[in-house]
């Protein structure tokens, strides 16, 4: 007797060492959604004096080393530690409630904070002096490597950018002066939902650097940002609530510090988990729109529920301009995520709370990254309802009235 419980208590200490907790600040939101420094536990470490863990391994820029805790730079720990904590959540929404086997078996990530290098789909990192990115976040694909050039195999990583100060001012917009950022985003949403929001920011400090080239008044058009999209009305709620290192909102400059957003980090999460079907290839309506729908899933908060479902394009009561379906809307230049957001949130009027998620997550298998929104993308949620719905005569034609009235 005495022999096993000598060995249930070795064999707790082993456990208890395989997996460290350690409490440091981490930028977490409140009841009513507002960002805060708190002081959180981050679980499943194997490293009591890094942010190294089972899971996730985040990096500063283009290094292996992961983050200490002891490191100078407060800021930087604060936002290894941030991502990594909201992404162990967004691994745990997809396990435990989406039941993703595919998620469960993923090799751990390298997640880097502070690295402005463009992907390049060979060498990883494209080289250090082309047009360094800044305020958004993306995650790449697997890549073979390049053994010519010493380049290893990698696996999916999480790329976030560090932060780039931009002035109200360098925002030309018709109709003159709009004073702040606030006001900015929210015209942006009523007039110009036609291109991204958050790739249009990235453009604006890009444009900022380059202000003798062509490129100032091209930034809309810039195809080198890869899948960091995601729809406006997130966006704009994230910056209603900025973090509290930003504050950007009410002020005339403007940084993003992707790293310290939750809803960033279950977007880009988001991406990995669905990546088995949907492949991180080039950013698509689509593929954008399946990322916010659990990014506002994981996030879990009834004040940004009630946000997204008063203003989406799609149908939303109190938004300014509902947009009914275009075709430009399937071009990649126009990717309209927003609209794909709305449409996935309405489901939840017809399957519930409780199915929706289930429901979109198993829609990931009849899609792909090339999906339209017309064709194969209602295809593929009339053909989910045939499998997912309790009434799938009625509840697919009640899905198809909705279209129907929004022009698809
Ligand atoms: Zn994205």
């Amino acid at each position: 007797m005495k022999r096993l419980t000598l060995l249930i208590l070795i064999l707790a200490s082993l456990t208890a060492q395989a997996s460290v907790e350690v409490v440091t600040r981490v930028v977490a939101r409140d009841q009513s959604f507002r960002a805060q420094i708190r002081q959180l536990p981050l679980r499943h470490l194997i490293s009591d004096v890094a942010v190294d863990g089972e899971f996730f391994k985040v990096v500063k820029g283009k290094g292996e080393e992961a983050v200490r805790f002891d490191d100078a730079d407060k800021d930087l720990v604060m936002r290894a530690a941030t991502a990594y904590y909201h992404l162990n959540l967004a691994r745990e929404y997809f396990i435990d409630k989406m039941k993703s086997q595919y998620v469960e078996g993923l090799p751990k990530m390298v997640v880097r904070v502070e690295l402005t290098n463009q992907f390049n789909e060979l060498g990883k990192f494209a080289n250090d002096n082309l047009t360094p990115q800044f305020n958004n976040a993306l995650t790449i694909p697997a890549g073979k490597g390049l053994a010519s050039r010493g380049v290893k195999p990698w696996d999916m990583e999480i790329w976030f950018r560090p932060q780039k100060r931009v002035h109200v001012d360098t925002l030309k917009i018709k109709g003159g002066a709009l004073g702040d950022w606030g006001s900015v985003l929210s015209a942006f949403r009523k007039q110009m939902h036609m291109t991204s929001l958050q790739r249009f920011l990235a453009g604006l400090a890009q444009a900022e650097l380059n202000r003798d080239t062509p490129m100032y008044d091209n930034f809309y058009s810039w195809e080198n940002v890869l899948r960091t999209a995601g729809t406006s009305i997130m966006l704009e709620a994230v910056y209603q609530f900025a973090d509290p290192l930003s504050r950007a909102f009410s002020r005339k400059w403007f940084w993003l510090d992707s790293a310290l957003v939750p809803e960033i980090i279950y977007h880009e999460y988001a991406h990995v988990a669905l990546s088995d079907h949907l492949v991180l290839s080039h950013s698509s309506a689509v593929i954008e729109g399946m990322a916010d729908f659990f990014a506002g899933q994981i996030a879990n908060s009834a004040n940004l529920a009630t946000r997204i479902k008063d203003y989406n394009t799609f149908n939303g009561k109190k938004a300014k301009k509902n947009e009914s379906y275009m075709v430009q809307f399937e071009t990649s230049d126009y990717a309209n995520s927003d609209f794909v957001f709305g449409m996935l949130w309405d489901l939840k009027k017809i399957l519930g709370d409780e199915l929706a998620p289930d429901f979109v997550y198993n829609l990931r298998e009849k899609i792909n990254t090339n999906s339209t929104i017309r064709n194969q993308f209602i295809e593929g949620i009339i053909d989910t309802c045939n499998d997912r719905c309790a009434n799938p005569f009625v509840d697919k034609l009640r899905i198809l009235q909705r279209y129907d009235s929004r022009g698809i």
